[in-house]
């Protein structure tokens, strides 16, 4: 019998409501749950594959291929599993499949309403969540704020959802954020109050309350939340704003969050275990060194664009005992200034994804610097991409080198089309998306990060692809292609032989990374980092000596 625990969020977003649901699915499964998480979004596109990373942040890739919302990598990442297609639906989504069943004349000539058509589908697919992963609980997080106009078929499924099952069997989280007065120096919870009272105008009344605050919240308030909202004292739970995401689910079950769960879903008596979890924190907290790396793109203004490479970067330098101190580069930046006065303090550069032709040069010069002054580099697709056209152009003399995404016309395309994206007119869905299979060759360096393994299995999302015919050029010059898919036709890693570590993966390899597993890519740059911050600091002593 599956359970379910609806999550949804009030007052403001981007208050935390996805790291809380991904905090109480580690809580469950570290008491031996099967926990299946589920995220519906409310604005009416498909999938966010087709958005500005600035209206929406990271685009994340499931391994069956699903671009989904960011928060399904936080579940992943948190509850370390693989999601998949089935564990994140959008309004777009929903209204795609009930229209197409009205065109095939499924619904023999009714109506078609949001009441029931729409809010049915929202239940098939919340009831699909479970089912997949033959699972305990189900987490469904609502995207957005209650009480957003798009956002009320799905309160209405799960306001129906409750109703349809005995009380035991649901319970609902509101995540709301109490916002402070500098002036009168308090923490107000009337928002809080309004946004639960539009909760309820969908049937839904919180179980549980959990507050954000940048501040510690008294008793008192709790008190009054807990009388105006009808939650008891012990279930609203005041969440402090924690110094890591990964704070989290100790401070929430350190609040007994689990305990409260088991009462109100009548679970068996558990315990949690979160030791594992506690330790990736501790050693989180005190590194013994720190790396300093230059993440460069062009959305860096927005760093939730590049959130799992923030979050791989941090389970690599964890792994090493090191933290990791992020500089934030914008590709355009270095094409107005140079390399040296703009990452010239750097243990490692990061290239980002990306596309279109915007600061393109400015990522060719970060990539020229990495390798002439043979710092520790990872390219992230694009990132690949541009490796490969800077070492065209700069070292085996191809000038003009280029993708043609960015320059149709290049006499030397060493990145081109895809064969299978020739004539794709269809720009949401359409790319070379999700897991594939990727074989090392022997006696490179990418081969020696993933730990000699032969095969190992990543994430992609691109159209473009390194062009065979020009290969054997760059490969005379000292470029090795280190990774192919298994039939050997397309290049997945490259490498430079006369370097330390400069690697660029055609898949994005932070998608796989979990606290405690960090990508094997991303633990090989973070190493090479330290041992080149190693040598800088050897050799700064010795000029001072
Ligand atoms: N724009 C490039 C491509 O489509 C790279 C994509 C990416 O970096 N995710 O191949």
């Amino acid at each position: 019998m599956t359970k379910y625990i609806f999550v949804t969020g009030g007052v403001v977003s981007s208050v935390g409501k996805g790291i809380v649901t991904a905090s109480v699915g580690r809580i469950l499964k570290s008491r031996g749950l099967r926990v299946s998480i589920l995220k519906l979004d409310p604005y009416i596109n498909v999938d966010p594959g087709t958005m500005s990373p600035y209206q929406h942040g990271e685009v994340y890739v499931t391994d069956d291929g699903a671009e989904t919302d960011l928060d399904l990598g936080h579940y992943e990442r948190f509850l370390g599993v693989d999601l998949a297609r089935s564990n994140s639906t959008s309004t777009g989504q929903v209204y795609e499949e009930v229209i197409r069943k009205e065109r095939r004349g499924d619904f023999l000539g009714g109506t078609i309403q949001p009441i029931p058509h729409i809010t049915n589908e929202i239940k098939r697919r919340i009831r699909a969540a479970g089912q997949a992963m033959g699972a305990d609980i189900v987490l469904v997080e609502v995207g957005g704020t209650v009480g957003d106009m798009e956002g009320q078929p799905f309160l209405e499924a799960i306001s129906q959802m409750r109703y349809a099952v005995p009380p035991e069997d649901t319970l609902s989280i509101h995540v709301t954020l109490l916002p402070y007065l500098g002036a009168t120096k308090e923490l107000k919870t009337k928002p809080t109050q309004h946004s639960v009272r539009e909760l309820r105008s969908f049937g839904v009344q919180p179980d549980v309350i959990v507050t954000r605050s940048d501040f510690p919240v008294a008793r008192a308030l709790r008190e009054k939340i807990s009388l105006f909202c009808n939650v008891e004292l012990d279930a609203v739970i005041a969440l402090e704003t924690a110094e890591s995401i990964y704070e989290v689910p100790l401070y929430l079950e350190a609040a007994g969050m689990s305990g409260i769960i088991e009462r109100h879903l009548a679970l068996p008596a558990g315990r949690s275990d979160l030791e594992e979890w506690r330790s990736f924190v501790e050693r989180l907290r005190s590194p013994k060194a720190t790396v300093r790396i230059a993440v460069v793109g062009k959305y860096v203004e927005l760093h939730d664009a590049y959130l799992s490479i923030k979050e791989a970067l941090i389970h690599a330098g964890v792994d090493h005992h090191a933290g990791v101190d992020l500089h934030w580069v914008h590709s355009e930046d270095l094409e107005t200034r140079t390399a040296e006065e703009v990452i010239g303090d750097v243990d490692g550069i990061l290239l980002c994804p990306g596309f279109g032709d915007r600061g393109l040069e400015g990522k060719i010069a970060a990539v020229r610097y990495a390798r002439e002054q043979l710092i520790p580099y990872l390219g992230d697709c694009l990132g690949m991409q541009m490796l490969v056209c800077e070492f065209a152009r700069n070292v085996a003399g191809m000038p003009g080198a280029n993708t043609t995404e960015a320059d149709p016309r290049t006499p030397f395309p060493v990145i081109s089309l895809l064969s299978e994206q020739r004539g794709v007119a269809d720009l949401g869905g359409t790319m070379r998306l999700g897991g594939y299979p990727c074989r090392l060759v022997a006696d490179t360096k990418a081969h020696a990060a993933y730990g000699g393994a032969p095969v190992v299995r990543e994430r992609h999302r691109h159209r473009y692809e390194v062009n065979n015919a020009l290969l054997p050029q760059l490969e005379k010059k000292g470029l090795i292609a280190s990774g192919w898919s298994p039939d050997g036709r397309l290049v997945e890693i490259v490498e430079l032989r006369d370097h330390p570590w400069m690697v660029g993966a055609q898949f994005h390899p932070e998608f796989t990374s979990r606290p405690n597993h960090p990508n094997p890519l991303f633990r090989g740059f973070i190493g090479a980092a330290l041992e080149y911050s190693g040598r800088r600091q050897r050799a700064a002593a010795g000029s001072i000596a």
